[in-house]
C-alpha cells in the first residue's frame, strides 16, 4: 500500500509501508546519459590496466565497460628523456602485462632488468644480496609509469566494449542502498552514468572509498620519497643490473637502474631534508647523495665488533658472508628531474560493498621501500578478473557478493602480510638505538647466509 511520495532535489522517492515496515525506491533523479555494466574510476596504472585486463576478458565480452580517468591521456610515444617516476614491476605484475599484450611496447621501447638487489645498511655495514633465480627471470624490471600507461592505453584500444574517457572527473557517486541495485555517477561535467558494478581505482585519496564508509586505517610517515634521473660515474663496459638500497636513520635510499649510464632515484627521508634537498644546487644535491650512499656513519663500537665477529664465525662456516659490493658512483642527474611525493600508509578493512570493489592503492598504501605497491594492485587486477569470470560463467551477475567477498578475502590474504612485513622493516630500520641496530644487522647476516630464506623472500615478493 503507498502511504507516502516524496519529492527532493536528487529525485523522487517513493516511500512504501508494507506490512507495518517502510521502505522506499530511489528513482534516478537527473536523466542518466549512459549505463554501463561496469564502470572504473581512475585510470592510473591499476585502473587502466584493469579496464584492459576485462575488456580482453572473452567472458566478459558482453559487458559494457567505461574507465573515467580525470586526467589527461598520456602520450604513446616517450620523450626521449626518461621519466623521474618509475616503479620495480615484479614477475608476477609482468606476466599480466604480458597477458594483455602490453609488455610487447614496454619491452620495444624501454626497460631495465634488475638481476641483483643489494640492500645494507648504514650503522652497522651489514648487507643482504638477493641474486636472480636459477630460472634466469630477472628479480624485476624498472619501467616508467607513464610507458606502462601508454602500453596498456595502446592495447585498450583493441576492446570494442570498452570506453575510456579522460579529463573526465566524477564528482559524486551514489551508491546502491535499500532496494536500488545500481550505482550513479555524477560528472564534473554534468554529465551521469549508472553502472552495476563500480571499481574504485581512484588513488590513495579515494572518493568511492569514502562513499563506501569503509573503515580506513592511515598514518603519514612524516617523509617523503625525493626522486630523480641519475647519470653514473662507470668505466665503459659497465653492466647496469643491480638495484642497490642502503638503510639510513632518515629512511632508505635507492637506485634504480634504467641504462648502463642511467640510474633512477627514489630517497626517502624526512619532510625537512626532502625539501632541502629540493632546494639545493644540482651539483650539491649530487654531493648530498653520493655520501647518503657511500659515506661512513657514525657506528657504536659494539655493534661493529659484533657484527665483524658474526660475520668471521659465517666465513668460518663456509656460508655466504657480508660481502658488501661498492654502489655506483653518482656523476650528475637530469636537470629538472627532481621531485618529492608524500609517503603514507593506509589500509581499508572493506575492499568490497554493495556494487562496489576496491582495487590498488583506494585499498592499500604501502611505503615504496620494498617496491611493492602497484604490484599488489596488479595483484588485485588478477584476482578480480578471475572472480568476475567465475561469477558470470556461472550465471551469476557481475555484483553477486559471494563472489565479491572471494576477491575481498584472497586479497586481503596476500596483500596484509606483505604490508604489515614492509611497515615492521621500515620501522625496524629507522631506529637508531644501538641494541636495536645490533639485532637488524645480525638478522640482516643471518637472512644472507640462509639462501632458503633468501629464496622464499624473493618468491612472496614476485607475486
Ligand atoms: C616515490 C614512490 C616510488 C614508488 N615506487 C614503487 C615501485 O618501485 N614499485 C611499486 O610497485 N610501487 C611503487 N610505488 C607505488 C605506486 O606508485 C602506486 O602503488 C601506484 O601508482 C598506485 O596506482 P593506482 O592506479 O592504484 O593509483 P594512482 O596512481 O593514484 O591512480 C589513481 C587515478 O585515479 C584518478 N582519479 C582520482 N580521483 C578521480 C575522480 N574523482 N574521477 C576520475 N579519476 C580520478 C587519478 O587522476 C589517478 O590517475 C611508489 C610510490 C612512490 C610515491
Amino acid at each position: 500500500m503507498l502511504n507516502n511520495q516524496i519529492l527532493n532535489k536528487k529525485g523522487v522517492c517513493l516511500l512504501w509501508k508494507i506490512k507495518g515496515k517502510f521502505h522506499f525506491q530511489r528513482f534516478l533523479s537527473q536523466n542518466i546519459d549512459r549505463h554501463y555494466d561496469i564502470i572504473i574510476a581512475g585510470g592510473g596504472m591499476v585502473g587502466t590496466t584493469l579496464a584492459c585486463t576485462l575488456g580482453k576478458n572473452s567472458i566478459l565480452k558482453n559487458k559494457k565497460i567505461l574507465l573515467l580517468e580525470a586526467g589527461k591521456e598520456k602520450p604513446w610515444t616517450l620523450p626521449e628523456k626518461y621519466n623521474n617516476r618509475v616503479v620495480s614491476v615484479n614477475p608476477g605484475s609482468q606476466k599480466l602485462l604480458s597477458s594483455i599484450n602490453a609488455w610487447n611496447f614496454i619491452e620495444k621501447n624501454r626497460v631495465a632488468t634488475v638481476k641483483q638487489l643489494q640492500v645494507w645498511e648504514a650503522l652497522s655495514d651489514a648487507s643482504i644480496t638477493f641474486e636472480q633465480p636459477k630460472n634466469n627471470e630477472p628479480i624485476s624490471y624498472i619501467v616508467e609509469n607513464d610507458l606502462i600507461l601508454a602500453a596498456v592505453a595502446e592495447q585498450a584500444q583493441s576492446c570494442p566494449n570498452l570506453e575510456i574517457q579522460y579529463e573526465a572527473k566524477v564528482k559524486n557517486y551514489q551508491l546502491p542502498d535499500f532496494n536500488a541495485d545500481i550505482t550513479q555517477l555524477k560528472m564534473e561535467n554534468g554529465q551521469n552514468f549508472s553502472c552495476n558494478l563500480l571499481l574504485g581505482c581512484d588513488g590513495v585519496n579515494s572518493t568511492v572509498r569514502k562513499c563506501m564508509h569503509a573503515n580506513y586505517i592511515s598514518w603519514n610517515y612524516g617523509q617523503m620519497g625525493v626522486v630523480a634521473t641519475l647519470q653514473l660515474d662507470q668505466q665503459p663496459g659497465f653492466k647496469n643490473d643491480v638495484a642497490w638500497q642502503r638503510f639510513l636513520p632518515n629512511g632508505p635510499v635507492a637506485l634504480l637502474p634504467l641504462t648502463d649510464e642511467l640510474s633512477s632515484l627514489v630517497w626517502s627521508t624526512t619532510i625537512q631534508q626532502a625539501k632541502e634537498l629540493l632546494e639545493l644546487p644540482e651539483e650539491r644535491f649530487v654531493e648530498q647523495l653520493n655520501k647518503a650512499i657511500g659515506g661512513t656513519f657514525k657506528k657504536s663500537s659494539l655493534v661493529s665488533q659484533a657484527i665483524n665477529s658474526f660475520d668471521n664465525l659465517l666465513r668460518a662456516l663456509n656460508c655466504p658472508s657480508t660481502n658488501q659490493a661498492t654502489a655506483p658512483t653518482i656523476c650528475g642527474m637530469e636537470t629538472n628531474s627532481r621531485a618529492a611525493f608524500p609517503l603514507g600508509f593506509g589500509h581499508s578493512s572493506q575492499y568490497i560493498g554493495k556494487g562496489v570493489v576496491l582495487v590498488g592503492d583506494a585499498a592499500h598504501r604501502i611505503h615504496p621501500l620494498a617496491g611493492q605497491g602497484v604490484n599488489l594492485g596488479f595483484g588485485d587486477v588478477n584476482c578480480l578478473n578471475e572472480v568476475l569470470t567465475k561469477a558470470v560463467y556461472s550465471g551469476g551477475g557481475l555484483n553477486d557478493l559471494s563472489y565479491l567477498k572471494e576477491y575481498e578475502s584472497e586479497r586481503q590474504k596476500h596483500n596484509l602480510p606483505m604490508m604489515i612485513a614492509v611497515e615492521g622493516l621500515h620501522r625496524l630500520t629507522t631506529t637508531t638505538l644501538a641494541p636495536i641496530v645490533l639485532l637488524r644487522g645480525l638478522g640482516l647476516q643471518f637472512s644472507n647466509a640462509l639462501v632458503p630464506l633468501k629464496k622464499y623472500l624473493i618468491s612472496q615478493a614476485s607475486i
